[in-house]
This record gives C-alpha cells, structure tokens and sequence, in this order.
C-alpha cells in the first residue's frame, strides 16, 4: 500500500520549540505499592537536559521586548550550570554572546557543555558570602556592567516563575486531568516551585499541597548555612540576616512546606532512580523525590503526587554516580548494586 501523504510537516521550526511539553512518568517501582500515584515532571528531556531551558527563553524572549538586550548583545548570568545551558541554546538560537559566572562545585560535564555552546566560563568560590566580589551573582553583575552585557538574574528576574506560571503549572494540570493534590519540587532560584506552585493551587482553588524539597544545611528549610553535596538547589546564607536578601524568584507564600533532606539519602534515591526506573537524573531529583516518597507515605491512592525531576545524570557521571568521588567525600555508598530500600528511608 502507498504511503499516504501527510498534509503537514510534523517538525519544530527550531530547538527553542522544543523547549516545555515535558512527560509525565510513573514511579512504578520506587513508589510504595497501594500509596498515592507518584509521578515525575521530566524535565531532564528538555533541550538543554533541564527544566532550566524553559526560564532561559522566558528571560531572553523578555529582555528582548523590553528592549534590555539588543540585537547580537552579550547575556552573563550566574548559575549552577543549567540555565547557563538554557541560555546557551537561546544564544546560539537567536545570535547572542554568552559570559557565565559558575561556582566552582559545578560538575565538569556541566562546563564542559557550556563551553561546547561556545560559552564563555568563568569559575568562582561557591560558599563565599553573597558581599564578597568573587560571590558567584557579585562576579556576574560585575562582568556585566564593564562589558555592556545584559544580566539575566534569574533569583531576581520575574520572568523565571513567570515561565513556570505559564508552561509547567498548566502541563501537569492538563497531564493530571486536575486530579494532581500534592506537588513537590526543590528551591534553587525558587522559579519552579513559586510559578507552577502558584498556578496549580490558583487552579485547584487552593487543594494542591506545595512542597518545597532543600538539602539539610541549607536555610531554605531552617539550615544553618553550611555546605552540602547537591547541586543547584538550596540556600547557604544564614537566616539572621538572609530574609530580604532571599531571591525575589522564591515567594514563600506559595510553599506550605520544605523538607531538608540529607547529602547521603538524596544521592542514594538517585542512584536507585538509575537503577530501579531506568531514570538517570541529577541530585536535585533525588532530593525531590526523597521527599516525594516522605510526603507519599502519609497519603491515600486517591492522592496523587507530581515531583519535578530537574535534570539528567549525564552531567553528574563523574560525581553521584562516581563511588570513588563519594568515598572521598565521606559518603560511602557500597556498590550500588547492593543498595535496599532501608538504606534510604
Ligand atoms: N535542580 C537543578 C539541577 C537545577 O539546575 C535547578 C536550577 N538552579 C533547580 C533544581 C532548581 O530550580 P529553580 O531555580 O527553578 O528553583
């Protein structure tokens, strides 16, 4: 039989049209049988490999509007790599120079895809406190005021939860048919939980549950400040002094909870994800989704839980995935393949 022939082309007209539209994936096997559905928004199928690409266009797509960035310009932005690598692809995409300011826990798979974008990467000390010039968002907006750059500033920039209001808040309502009552996501920047949080409980009229996931130490979740291991998620600053200086991403109001987990068990969740889901994901999506499962056990089957899954483990084969880079950090694992659900919950 003939092929019939089709009456449009099915194609993007570009990566950036890429961006969004994320899966929704069961957890058909971490998640408790006879407990709530546990699904993950995976964002790690992105473009980019993060939930990030989706902040990146917002901000750029916003800047251009507004007239902050003009034509073939220079975006700088600090970050944890991510939405260094969204706006790498925007860059690339619309004809932009691009300078990021990354703190020097950052994975060398992460630099090594910015510069392969033809990023410019510059490193700095991650745990210095936010007055000190080498501070990563201090370096960022240096580079930009004597270079004529424009700083996208994702913790202060509306346009990061903005393009969570309007694309992953509405993508798990539809993907849930509006059955969704708890969503779990963790707090970098904030733009993910605030913008998605804040349409999913505007939505529900106010039924969804919140949760913000953070890593023990971090202030987020009453930390005292002091450095962990997870990536790109979290808060080192005190609490004393830190209220009005939180990023203007976050809003607080939309959070009704956020949940510390430690160093070991995040990373143990991620390594089983790999294992028992086929699911290879970052350390921010174990933390999510360790708390997930937390939030999980209390809840009926008809709950229904959607955790983001923020990034790929590709960036992190040299770390989380690295027995010998944990055993150094005091974070001894075993062999992987020797892992049970006791050593998590
Ligand atoms: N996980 C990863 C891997 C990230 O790169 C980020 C962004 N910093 C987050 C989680 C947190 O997302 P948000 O900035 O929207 O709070």
């Amino acid at each position: 039989m003939a092929a019939e022939e089709p009456a449009e082309i099915d194609a993007f007209d570009s990566v950036l049209d890429a961006i969004g539209g994320t899966p929704l994936i069961r957890l058909a096997r971490i998640a408790p049988p006879g407990g709530p559905r546990v699904y993950v928004k995976a964002e790690f199928l992105n473009p980019g490999g993060s939930v990030k690409d989706r902040a990146a266009l917002a901000m750029v797509l916003d800047a251009e509007r507004s007239g902050a960035l003009e034509p073939g310009g220079l975006i700088v932005e600090g970050t944890s790599g991510n939405t260094g690598i969204g706006l790498a692809i925007v860059a690339a995409q619309l004809g932009y120079r691009l300078a990021v300011v990354v703190p020097d826990k950052t994975s060398r798979e992460k630099i090594a895809i910015l510069r392969a974008y033809g990023a410019e990467v510059v490193t700095t000390p991650g745990t210095v406190p936010r007055e000190d010039p080498a501070h990563v968002r201090q370096l960022a907006r240096r580079i930009a005021d004597e270079r004529g750059g424009w700083l996208a500033d994702q913790y202060d920039n509306p346009a990061n939860p903005a393009a969570h209001r309007e694309t992953t808040g509405p993508e798990i309502w539809r993907q849930t048919g509006g059955r969704l009552t708890h969503f779990v996501a963790g707090v970098g920047t904030g733009g993910t939980i605030s913008g998605a949080g804040a349409y999913l409980k505007e939505v529900s009229g106010g039924r969804v549950r919140v949760v913000g996931a953070d890593p023990e130490h971090s202030v987020y979740s009453g930390g005292d400040g002091s450095p962990y291991l997870v990536e790109s998620i979290g808060h080192y600053r005190h609490p004393d002094t830190a209220e009005d200086l939180w990023p203007r991403s976050y809003h607080l109001d939309v959070v009704d909870q956020v949940v510390p987990v430690g160093d070991r068990e995040s990373i143990l969740v991620t390594r089983r994800l790999a294992r028992e889901e086929g699911l290879l994901l970052g350390a921010s999506a174990g933390t999510a989704v360790a708390v997930a499962l937390r939030v999980a056990a209390g809840l009926s089957p008809d709950d229904l839980v959607v955790v983001v899954v923020p990034d790929s483990g590709r960036s992190y084969l040299s770390k989380y995935y690295d027995d010998g880079w944990l055993d150094r950090l005091g974070v001894p694992v075993g062999h992987a393949g020797e892992l049970t659900v006791a050593d998590v919950v």
